[in-house]
């Protein structure tokens, strides 16, 4: 058995690393010059794209933005899992806005433009605060202005003037008070099981998310279900396969979608060892129309990246319960070089757990660390 991944990233190796057990091999593509690789040893294999898609079970991707000629590609083979409209959806944020627009699904007030001079009018009807994104090539906040009031609504057209917009539109959203981030992360099989890991809370910083706490604090069985309902309305409408996450906005008891990332999601990384079966395993499973295995939460998780960061000892490894997943990759200023995982009995041992951690480790680069270890300590 063996599966393919667009995209030779972390995600392509945890992948990798989850389905080994199973007996399931994973190569992946590296999509900038079509190369086979083992996403785990990054060896360049023999064999050409053509070969390893004849050969191999299915097609997945680790992210959304993969090339539109590779992507037709893969879909022509048959074996992509999600579908290709499932993957352009999350790599396009006015195909996913048309989407939770037609499915009737609670999301962010929001105005298309294609034109600059369109962004006065979007002003007038959203308010002066507002994220205006690029709908197409966005992560982890890159491609995204903010505008805090109409005093810097002439600066701003002057940066946005340079883009394209006919080619890549913008969506501007109102800036939502929200108080705070939850994201869902769920799966569904070839056979149309499903199954659902807990909400899980997020924290971000200028617009990348820091650290996810799992199961997020404080949530009821409406809320949950709620969450669950979108991906339900979602996963049946792009008779959808594998892990599909769902970040969402939480106003008093109301959800609303930010986004969707048709792909296992940093914010499910706790699942390696808070979860039964973690969300890699359980992608595996899906795309290859196994059963699903169990999405029990095992413990208390706190996710923690690490972010531009490099240089630290691995002494924090004696914290019970602390595990590393470091990535291997050049260090850049904001990559994501790896992260922590926490386990602990509860969440007043995992705020222990966290202050011991930040004993440990850079703080600049960790700047959510301690008020979190002590929101929890409080709970
Ligand atoms: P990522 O790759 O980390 O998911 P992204 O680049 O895809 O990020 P978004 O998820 O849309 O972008 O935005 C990043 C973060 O910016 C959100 O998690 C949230 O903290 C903040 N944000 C985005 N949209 C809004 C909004 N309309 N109102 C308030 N905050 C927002
Ligand atoms: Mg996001």
């Amino acid at each position: 058995m063996s599966i393919l991944v667009l995209g030779s990233g972390q995600l392509a190796r945890m992948m990798s690393l989850a389905a080994a057990p199973l007996g399931v091999e994973v190569q992946a593509v590296d999509v900038s010059n079509h190369k086979v690789v083992d996403p785990v040893t990054k060896l360049v294999s023999n064999h050409s794209l053509d070969t390893m898609l004849q050969e191999v079970d299915a097609v997945t991707a680790e992210f959304e933005h993969v090339p539109e000629d590779l992507l037709a590609k893969m879909h022509a083979s048959g074996k992509l899992k999600p579908s290709a409209e499932a993957i352009l959806t999350g790599a396009d944020r006015v195909r996913e806005k048309k989407l939770l627009e037609k499915l009737d699904i609670a999301n962010c007030p929001f105005e298309i433009i294609t034109d600059i001079e369109q962004l006065d009018a979007a002003v007038e009807k959203l308010g002066e605060q507002l994220i205006i994104k690029a709908s197409r090539d966005g992560y982890d906040g890159y491609g995204q202005w903010r505008m805090q009031d109409k005093s810097e609504l002439a600066g701003l057209k002057q940066t946005l003037s340079a883009l394209d917009l006919k080619k890549v539109p913008l969506i501007v959203e109102k800036m939502l008070r929200f108080e705070r981030e939850l994201s869902l992360v769920a799966v569904r099989n070839t056979k149309g099981q499903l199954a659902y890991y807990p909400l899980a809370e997020n924290l971000h910083y200028q617009g990348q998310l820091h650290v996810s706490i799992a199961p997020a604090t404080n949530v009821n069985d409406a809320l949950n279900q709620q969450a669950q309902q979108v991906f339900n309305k979602l996963a049946e409408s792009l008779d959808y396969v594998g892990v599909l996450a769902v970040e969402f906005f939480q106003i008093g008891d109301t959800l609303l979608v930010n986004e969707i990332a048709p792909r296992v999601h940093n914010s499910g990384h706790w699942t390696q060892q808070g979860a039964d079966t973690c969300q890699f395993e359980n992608h595996i499973r899906a795309v290859r129309g196994l059963p699903l295995g169990s999405t029990k939460v095992t413990s208390p998780t706190a996710m923690i990246n690490i972010i531009g960061c490099s240089s630290f000892s691995r002494e924090m490894l004696s914290i019970p319960g602390c595990h590393l997943h470091w990535y291997g990759k050049t260090p850049r200023e904001k990559r994501k070089m790896g992260h922590f995982n926490l386990v602990a009995d509860s969440y007043a041992e995992l705020a222990l757990s966290i202050n011991e951690l930040s004993k440990h480790v850079p703080l600049e680069y960790f700047p959510m660390l301690k008020d979190e270890a002590e929101r929890l300590a409080k709970l």
